[in-house]
C-alpha cells in the first residue's frame, strides 16, 4: 500500500509519499515564512494563494523523488480540516482531482489525526496510548483507542501552548516564527531568573491554561527598556519555557493518575504537534514517563511540525480499515477529534 499525502491547512504546503511498511519515500515541505513574516503571523488569504501557487509543483516533486507514477499509488490523502479553509480547499481539490483522474480512493484526513498517528509511523506504538497534542491551534490530552477513536481528557481553556510560545516570543521582540526562536533564545538564558506562574498546577483534571503565564511575562517585559537587552530576552524565554513545560508535565501526570484506575493498560505517552519539537518539553516529559513507568515516544522534530508524511500515514491507517471518503467530501474549518466531548469542553475566555 502506497499513499500520497497532501497538507495545506496552515502555512506549510506539503506533499509526501509513505508506504504501509512505514517507509517515507518522499517528504516535501514548503514553509511560507517569508510571505507571513511582515505581518508577524499567518494571513489566511496569503496562505491560500501561496498553497495554490505551489501545490502542483510540490506533488510532482514528491512523485519524482519517490520514483513513482500515479498508477503506483493505492490512494490519495489530503488534510480535510481543521484549518484555514482557503488552504484546506486547495489541498482537498488537488487530491480529489488526482483521485478522480486515476480512479484511486480519496481519503480526507483530520489534520489532528495526522499529528496523533505520526508516532505509529516512526515507532512501534500500539493502541491504546495517551496523547499530548501540542501545536499552534491545539493543546489537548487524548486517550487514543484506535484510528478514529479518540477520547478527550482535557484541553486548553484559553491559548494553545504553541500560540503562547508565539505571542510570548513576539512580546520579547524575538524573530518570527516565535516558537523555535524562543527555544533558541532560551538556550542562553537562566530558567530560574523569573519565578513565573505554573498554570493549573495543583488543580485537578487535565485542562490547560496559558494566558496567565503569557500576561506575567508581559508585565515583566513592559517594565524593561526597549528593545529588550539580549540577556533579558534569554532569561525571560528560558523562564517561560520552564513554566510551560512544568504545566504540561503536571497535566500529563494527572491524566496518568486517572488512567491508572480506568485504563491500566495504557503505558505509553506520545507527544505530537509542532511544540513537541521543543527539547526542554521533551526532556521534561521523558522524566515524567520514567517516574510513572511509561514509555515515551516523540517523533523526530521535522515530523512534529506540519508535514504531509503524517497525512499520508493517517491515510494508510484509514485505507487499511476501508475508511475512504467520497468526492463530495466538504472541507471542514472545524473538526474535533472527539466530537462527543464538545459539550463537555470549557469555553475559551
Ligand atoms: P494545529 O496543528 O493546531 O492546526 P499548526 O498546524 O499551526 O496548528 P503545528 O505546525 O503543528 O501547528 O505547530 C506549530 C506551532 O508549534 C507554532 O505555534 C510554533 O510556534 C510551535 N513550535 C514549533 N517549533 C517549536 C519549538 N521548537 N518550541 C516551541 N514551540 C514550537
Ligand atoms: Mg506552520
Ligand atoms: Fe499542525
Amino acid at each position: 500500500m502506497i499513499v500520497l499525502g497532501i497538507e495545506t491547512s496552515c502555512d506549510e504546503t506539503a506533499a509526501a509519499i509513505v508506504t504501509e511498511d512505514r517507509q517515507i519515500l518522499s517528504n516535501v515541505v514548503l514553509s511560507q515564512l517569508d510571505e507571513h513574516r511582515p505581518y508577524g503571523g499567518v494571513v489566511p488569504e496569503i496562505a491560500a494563494r501561496a498553497h495554490l501557487d505551489h501545490i502542483d509543483r510540490l506533488v510532482s516533486q514528491a512523485m519524482e523523488e519517490a520514483h513513482l507514477g500515479f498508477a503506483d499509488l493505492s490512494g490519495i490523502a489530503a488534510t480535510g480540516g481543521p484549518g484555514l479553509i482557503g488552504g484546506v480547499i486547495v489541498g482537498v481539490m488537488t487530491a480529489k482531482s488526482i483521485a478522480a483522474v486515476h480512479d484511486l480512493p480519496f481519503l480526507a484526513v483530520n489534520h489532528l489525526e495526522g499529528h496523533a498517528l505520526t508516532a505509529r509511523l516512526t515507532d512501534d506504538v500500539a493502541f491504546p496510548y495517551l496523547l499530548l497534542l501540542v501545536s499552534g491551534g491545539h493543546c489537548q490530552l487524548l486517550l487514543v483507542e484506535g484510528v478514529g477513536r479518540y477520547a478527550l481528557l482535557g484541553s486548553t481553556i484559553d491559548d494553545a501552548v504553541g500560540e503562547a510560545f508565539d505571542k510570548t516570543a513576539k512580546m520579547l521582540g524575538l524573530p518570527y516564527p516565535g516558537g523555535p526562536s524562543l527555544e533558541k533564545a532560551a538556550l542562553q538564558g537562566d530558567a530560574t531568573c523569573h519565578d513565573l506562574p505554573r498554570p493549573m498546577l495543583g488543580r485537578p483534571g487535565c485542562d490547560f491554561s496559558f494566558s496567565g503565564l503569557k500576561t506575567a511575562v508581559r508585565h515583566i517585559a513592559e517594565a524593561l527598556p526597549r528593545p529588550l537587552p539580549v540577556q533579558e530576552q534569554a532569561d525571560l524565554a528560558a523562564s517561560f519555557q520552564a513554566a510551560a513545560a512544568a504545566s504540561l508535565v503536571n497535566r500529563c501526570r494527572n491524566a496518568m493518575t486517572a488512567l491508572a484506575d480506568s485504563h491500566p493498560e495504557v503505558r505509553t505517552l506520545v507527544v505530537a504537534g509542532g511544540v513537541a519539537s521543543n527539547q526542554t518539553i521533551r526532556a521534561a516529559l521523558t522524566g515524567l514517563c520514567a517516574d510513572h513507568g511509561y514509555s515515551f515516544v516523540a517523533p523526530p522534530p521535522r515530523l512534529c511540525t506540519d508535514n504531509a508524511a503524517m497525512i499520508a500515514w493517517a491515510g494508510i491507517e484509514r485505507l487499511r480499515l476501508g475508511l475512504t471518503d467520497g468526492l463530495d467530501f466538504a472541507p471542514r474549518p472545524r473538526w474535533p477529534l472527539d466530537p462527543d466531548a464538545i459539550s463537555k469542553q470549557p469555553r475559551a475566555t
